[in-house]
């Protein structure tokens, strides 16, 4: 097999540094790189490091890695959908590694949850290297759609029940799904009683002013908006956030509406449980007064 070399690694170390993340990295050790291309959007690269399984990294910033994707996926979608009654048809934005469609089809009540990502290659090489997250495109529910996340939206009225957006960070392609005009059009493809999350602005040691930002313009066209976050050993500074929305001004996000057995949690996921649910909105004080 021959050499891929890529400027994020050197002496077989990967090197996560960006601007969103002054003075730190997160640095993996490389066993091998399997893929590396140029894709319409963005530079894809995927390795095997030694410790946490492959590596999905987008323009030098990692997405996802085999050993704690569960941890944001399992949040991300559940936090959204166990907050909604009875969601039958769910939208995912972004997302193009599947592992959040894999985790909306384990609610048996879902009848459609539709893809749509940007980047074709994010979905083709997912389904070679990450088959434990692309599992979620062989359900016979789910319908995938390649283009932009904003455009889609836009002629989509009243459609969906949950709508989840697990887009890249806000610098490139993503950009766009972290602006007000983007919240205007989540509502209105929402359903009565509608819930979504999204991405929310990386985390609180390092984006506050952002994440507060974020929630000021969801408070502007949602009713009803909390802040909760996961820990995640490979995003920037351990830790993950997202906004939770809802049409209902009434329905407390804090607490699931509807809840999995132990037995069942215990099957189904490997972080999310009801318990953590509730704690996942529970912030420290720097952050809590920022965020009032
Ligand atoms: N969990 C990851 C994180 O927080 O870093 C995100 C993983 S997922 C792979 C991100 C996906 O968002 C990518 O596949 C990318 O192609 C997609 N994406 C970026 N901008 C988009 C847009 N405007 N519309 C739809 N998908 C988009």
């Amino acid at each position: 097999m021959s050499e891929i070399t890529h400027p994020t690694i050197k002496d077989g170390w990967f090197r996560e540094i960006s601007d969103m993340w002054p003075g730190q990295a997160m640095t993996l050790k490389v066993n091998q790189v399997v893929h590396h291309e140029k894709s319409k959007y963005q530079d894809v690269l995927i390795f095997e490091s030694t410790d946490y399984g492959m590596v999905l990294v987008l323009d030098n910033v990692i997405q996802c890695t085999e050993r704690d994707e569960f941890s944001y996926q399992e949040m991300i979608t559940h936090l959204a959908m166990n907050s909604h009654p009875n969601p039958k048809k769910v939208l995912v934005i972004g997302g193009g590694d599947g592992g959040v469609l894999r985790e909306v089809v384990k609610h048996e009540c879902v009848e459609e949850a539709v893809l749509c990502d940007i980047d074709e290659a994010v979905i083709r090489l997912s389904k070679k290297y990450l088959p434990g997250m692309a599992v979620g495109y062989q359900h016979p529910n789910v319908t995938t759609h390649v283009g932009d996340g904003f455009k889609f939206l836009d002629d989509k009225k009243g459609e969906f029940d949950v709508i989840i957006t697990d887009s890249s960070d806000p610098e490139g392609p993503a950009e766009a799904l972290f602006q007000k005009p983007y919240f205007e059009l989540l509502k209105g493809a929402l359903r009565e009683g509608g819930v979504i999350t999204t991405q929310g602005s990386e985390n609180q040691w390092l984006h506050l002013p952002l994440i507060t930002k974020l929630k000021q313009d969801c408070k502007q066209v949602f009713p009803n908006v909390e802040y909760a976050y996961t820990t995640i050993p490979t995003y920037p500074s351990g830790q993950i956030g997202f906004m939770v929305c809802c049409l209902d001004a009434n329905r407390n996000l804090k607490k699931p509406v509807r809840q999995w057995s132990e037995a069942e949690e215990d099957k189904l996921c490997k972080y999310y449980n009801k318990e953590i649910h509730e704690a996942a909105f529970v912030l420290p004080n720097f952050a809590k007064k920022a965020l009032k």
